[in-house]
């Protein structure tokens, strides 16, 4: 399993991947740690997962230069991926155990009752690349505070990734075999899935690897949770401030360079609003710095991978062809590079990959409409349902809207992001469960009713 740079695409490093037996020692190991973990205080975990939390901290410049060369980001982003992972470890050693305290439930005739937390055992989490630090953390220090452990098969192309998090946990003192990465490809997880020890799985990553584990865990009957695509609206309505949602769109847009579930991507903005909205918007896009990783000034260096460059601009010279307007001419990949240059396309019709495939890459997608039905319309005509943008003056208005937006969130006059304080998950196509705050501390547990006689 090779770890490439995608910018130079030089080979990093290169490791030796898991056996099928070498995966079945390693889930027997995390049976046997869980069963001593599940007795562990809650006190205990939240002191391990501060220590995991510091190990980030103290070592935030190390990882983040193992994210940036191995998948393409900048090097500020990467930084602000670690550092946003000691907070999710921060926030779960501080409210897990008020989380998960037993609930009492109200009883007719003085009768007592109580629902318990109880951890469920192994949980797979099989990965994507594109935050190849958050996506893990945020799945794994809710489950290790819950009393779970966790196996990781992460995307094949981050493997220093993958291992990098495994250290993580273990030098921050967690019991060995408390969180594993396996270096396995796509092909070993139905086997995972299968094994009578392993509870339950989740995914972040495409629709399609979404249906496959899904049915692969329905058939096993093993919960899941599943984090895919998205193709998020930008609604701007003429009431809104034109000039910061402008700025903040081209922001969403470019975030980790377009390879986002919950980049905003397509900008459905209000007729007599949308020339000033895009002669700012298209403004800034130009205006953002390419540079190699590791420039501190660079605002995107390259795609993470090169088929993901080829494959994106071939969606976009299918819209083209079929007679998209072309606002922004990006530049075509170099032939095996990934080297993308962002794109801006308008007069989209519904038949063209722009209007209904997620475009996951520096590619925004105009859309001119007449007033609020409009833009719910479009909106919502999408397979996808991960979260909105929504942008005018009118609080009220945009409450009543927020609610008509077929969307796991919408977030009203500021960019869609990811907080340990916010519950995060699709519709739709977009997957179902929540990660993050209580409710994803809540995913995999066994919410256990005990009632109590005389
Ligand atoms: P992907 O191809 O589905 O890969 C994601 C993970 O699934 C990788 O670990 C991959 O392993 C594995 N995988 C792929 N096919 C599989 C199969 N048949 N059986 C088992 N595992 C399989 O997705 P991607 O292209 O890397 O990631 C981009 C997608 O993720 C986008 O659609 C994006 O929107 C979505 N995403 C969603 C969220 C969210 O929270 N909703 C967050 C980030 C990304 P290999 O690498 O070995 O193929």
């Amino acid at each position: 399993m090779k770890s490439i740079n995608p910018y130079n695409n030089e080979t990093l490093t290169e490791y030796k991947p898991h056996t099928k037996e070498q995966v079945m020692i390693n889930i027997d190991k995390a049976q046997k740690v869980f069963l001593a973990w599940r007795e562990t205080t809650f006190a205990e975990r939240s002191r391990l997962m501060t220590n995991a939390s510091n190990v980030l901290k103290v070592n935030k410049r190390k990882y983040a230069e193992i994210i940036s060369l191995e998948m393409g980001k900048v090097i500020k982003e990467a930084e602000a991926e670690v550092e946003k992972c000691a907070w999710v470890c921060e926030y779960y050693a501080e409210k897990a155990e008020g989380f998960l305290s037993d609930e009492t439930l109200e009883m007719p005739e003085n009768k007592e009752a109580k629902v318990v937390y109880d951890p469920l055992g192994i949980i797979l989490a099989v990965m994507p690349w594109n935050f190849p630090f958050w996506q893990v953390f945020r799945f794994a220090a809710p489950n290790l505070m819950a009393g779970n452990v966790g196996i990781l098969k992460h995307a094949s192309n981050v493997p220093q990734c993958a291992l990098a998090i495994e250290d993580v946990f273990r030098e921050a003192g967690f019991p060995e075999g408390c969180f594993q990465s396996l270096l396995i490809s796509s092909d070993l997880v139905e086997d995972i899935i299968k094994h009578k020890d392993v509870k339950a799985a989740t995914l972040t990553g495409s629709e399609n690897a979404g249906r496959i584990i899904a049915s692969q865990a329905g058939d096993q009957l093993k919960k899941t949770v599943l984090e895919l695509g998205g193709s998020d609206p930008f609604i701007v309505l003429k009431d809104a401030d034109i000039e910061t949602a402008a700025k903040t769109a081209a922001k969403s847009r470019m975030v980790n360079f377009g390879q986002s579930c919950i980049a905003a991507k397509r900008f459905i903005i209000e007729a007599s609003v949308y020339d000033q909205f895009l002669q700012l918007f298209k403004k800034e896009i130009k205006g953002m710095k390419q540079g190699e990783q590791l420039d501190e000034d660079a605002q995107y260096a390259c795609m993470a991978r090169r088929d993901l460059a080829e494959e994106l601009y071939s969606q976009v010279k299918k819209s083209i062809d079929m007679g998209a307007e072309v606002i922004l001419e990006g530049e075509k990949p170099i032939k095996g590079s990934a080297f993308f240059k962002p794109y801006i396309l308008g007069g989209i019709s519904e038949d063209m990959p722009a209007y209904k495939e997620e475009l996951f890459g520096p590619v925004a997608v105009m859309f001119k409409v007449d007033g609020e039905k409009e833009a719910l319309r479009i909106a919502n005509d999408t397979a996808f349902g991960l979260g909105a943008s929504l942008w005018t003056k009118d609080k009220i208005k945009a409450e009543k809207m927020a609610r008509k937006i077929e969307s796991g969130a919408v977030y009203i006059n500021q960019i869609v992001a990811s907080s340990p304080y916010l519950p995060f998950g699709g519709v739709k196509n977009s997957g179902y469960g929540r990660e993050l705050a209580e409710m994803g501390i809540k995913e995999f547990v066994n919410k256990k009713t005990v009632s109590i006689g005389e």
